[in-house]
């Protein structure tokens, strides 16, 4: 099974996307994951990569294609794939379906996670983390026993500088910007499948499961 999640910060793909690659047994690309290895790493393709990051830019469209077309020709991939945080641009979409197409398969479902932006910006501006031990909280989902404090050192819990609201704010507004063209793509294809993302995870992924259960035979 071939999907792509989509969905923006906070609206609990990476939550989803465990849950899906361990039940349908398919490799979990992430090109956002990919890149960070490669820096982690000081690869050629890491170094690249660093500079538009760093800036909060894309990475260049031949570079990021470039990589995916190696993942996708791993053995790993001949059952299927989940692919996370790409395709970025039209771009990337079109060169996904011709790269597809020349393996003679298609994309299956594009899994949209959806949850209104209010909700979003509760759900990123509540959180906060350990600077002592990196835990994270959430000051209404998972608050902390005793509030502003972790529960592992005690230290005083902190907001980092990229969940305050404006910081947030503006980061959901390029997403939204970025993810339209996207799921107008794909709705024309057809292949488009809208999911409540305001309900627990459970739920969510109980929907997703049925869906995905239909492909497998
Ligand atoms: P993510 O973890 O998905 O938010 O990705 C982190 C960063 O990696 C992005 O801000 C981009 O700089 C880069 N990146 C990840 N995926 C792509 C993509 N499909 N196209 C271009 N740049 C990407």
């Amino acid at each position: 099974m071939n999907l792509i999640l989509m969905g923006l910060p906070g609206a609990g793909k990476g939550t989803q996307a465990e849950k899906i690659v361990e039940k349908y047994d398919i490799p979990h690309i992430s090109t956002g994951d990919m890149f960070r290895l490669a820096i982690k790493e000081q690869t050629t393709l890491g170094k690249e990569a660093k500079s538009y990051m760093d800036k909060g830019e894309l990475v260049p469209d031949e570079v990021t294609i470039g990589i995916v077309r190696e993942r996708l020709s791993k053995p790993d991939c001949e059952k299927g794939f989940l692919l996370d945080g790409f395709p970025r641009t039209i771009a990337q979409a079109e060169a996904l379906e011709n790269l597809l197409s020349d393996m003679e398969t298609s994309v299956n479902y594009v899994l949209h996670i959806d949850v209104p932006q209010d909700k979003l910006i509760e759900r990123l501006t509540g959180r906060r983390v350990c600077p002592e031990c990196g835990a994270t909280y959430h000051v209404v989902f998972n608050p902390p026993k005793v509030e502003g404090k972790c529960d592992n050192e005690g230290a005083e819990l902190i907001q980092r500088e990229d969940d305050q609201p404006e910081t947030v704010k503006k980061r959901l507004e390029v997403n939204v910007e970025q993810a339209q063209p996207l799921l107008d793509f794909y709705q024309e294809k057809g292949y488009l499948v809208t999911f409540d993302g305001d309900r627990n995870i459970d739920r969510v992924f109980e929907d997703i499961d049925k869906k995905l259960g239909g492909l497998v035979r």
